[in-house]
């Protein structure tokens, strides 16, 4: 059957939905989606500048592209590339990253674990031995939010996408860690402090499938290489069951998603009550007197 709309040959069904498209009404429905969900859950103000935290892969690019589009004015819009120093992954990633702001005429920051932390994360695992996910996902968080705000930034939107937010939603449950849920949602954080970012997720209620085939449509060049750090994770064996209820049961990630939100606001209050500090050593915003990222380079700096 042909696009409803334009009487044309549909390239992709919308999810949960008997509805095929053609491409123009695809990017229109995903666009859509993505301004409602901005404006429902107040995402951006006509203030704000945003640092996107860029990958080079096609979540983080689908979300710029997007907020390039929202966000004419380049004065409000740019992004920041973390370089971990993964051998054969990270090089590839930020030369898709690079080339997308030359064309976009997006100004593009990029920073290094070596030289912010004298380590690259794969010497990082070599000396500490511990899940590397563990160190760059703290190194990553804590880089992203002191540049965006050292470069005068008043959020940080990442691409994170609904399958992503429903990993992390039923591996909090299974690991019994239901207090870092009450970080997530569409606007991350708990508590303000007047050196957080606040997070935003444009791509919040877009399934991966859906982020894949935009990027697809849109014509990014984007290479699918996966980290090699990825494939024995906790969160990749919770994607693989997330996706095998999905085939079963169409709707499963969004219906999580969704029961979710319903409880999130119980969440945020009931773990509001833990202040956020400053760490004693970098200053940077912490829950305790020194913060993950500076417990890290200390015990680099014992190790090394
Ligand atoms: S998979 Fe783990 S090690 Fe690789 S980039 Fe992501 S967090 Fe870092
Ligand atoms: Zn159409
Ligand atoms: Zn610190």
């Amino acid at each position: 059957m042909p696009c409803k709309l334009c009487q044309i040959k549909p390239v992709i069904r919308i999810p949960n939905s008997p509805r095929k498209v053609c491409k123009k009404c695809f990017l229109e429905y995903f666009e859509k989606k993505v301004r409602r969900t901005i404006r429902v859950n107040k995402l951006i103000g006509k203030k704000d500048v945003i640092a996107v935290g860029l990958s080079g892969g096609k979540d983080s690019l689908s979300c710029l592209d997007l907020l390039c589009k929202i966000i004419p004015d380049r004065k409000r819009l740019f992004a920041i590339a973390i370089d971990e120093g993964i051998h054969g992954y990270r090089a590839i990633t930020l030369k898709d990253a690079k080339k997308f702001c030359k064309e976009n005429n997006v100004k593009l920051k990029i920073f290094s674990y070596k030289k912010e932390f004298n380590h690259t994360l794969d010497e990082i695992i070599n000396i500490l031995k511990v899940n590397p996910c563990m160190v760059c996902g703290v190194f990553r968080r804590y880089l992203l939010n002191k540049k965006a705000r050292e470069l005068g930034a008043t959020k940080l939107a990442t691409g994170h996408n609904l399958d992503d937010e429903c990993q992390s939603i039923m591996m909090n449950q299974f690991k019994g860690n239901i207090g870092l849920s009450a970080k997530l949602g569409p606007k991350t954080g708990i508590v303000a402090h007047q050196k957080f970012i606040e997070r935003i997720k444009p791509l919040y209620f877009m399934t991966e499938k859906e982020v894949r085939a935009y990027a697809f449509l849109k014509g990014f060049q984007v290479n699918f290489t996966e980290c090699p750090n990825s494939k024995d994770t906790f969160r990749n064996y919770v994607y693989v069951i997330l996706n095998s209820l999905e085939e079963r049961n169409p709707g499963t990630k969004h219906s999580i998603v969704q029961s979710f939100l319903e409880i999130l606001p119980l969440l945020k209050e009931r773990y509001k009550e833990k202040a956020i500090t400053s760490c004693k050593q970098c200053s940077e915003p912490s829950a305790k007197e020194i913060c993950r990222a500076c417990e890290f380079v200390n015990v680099l700096k014992k190790s090394a």
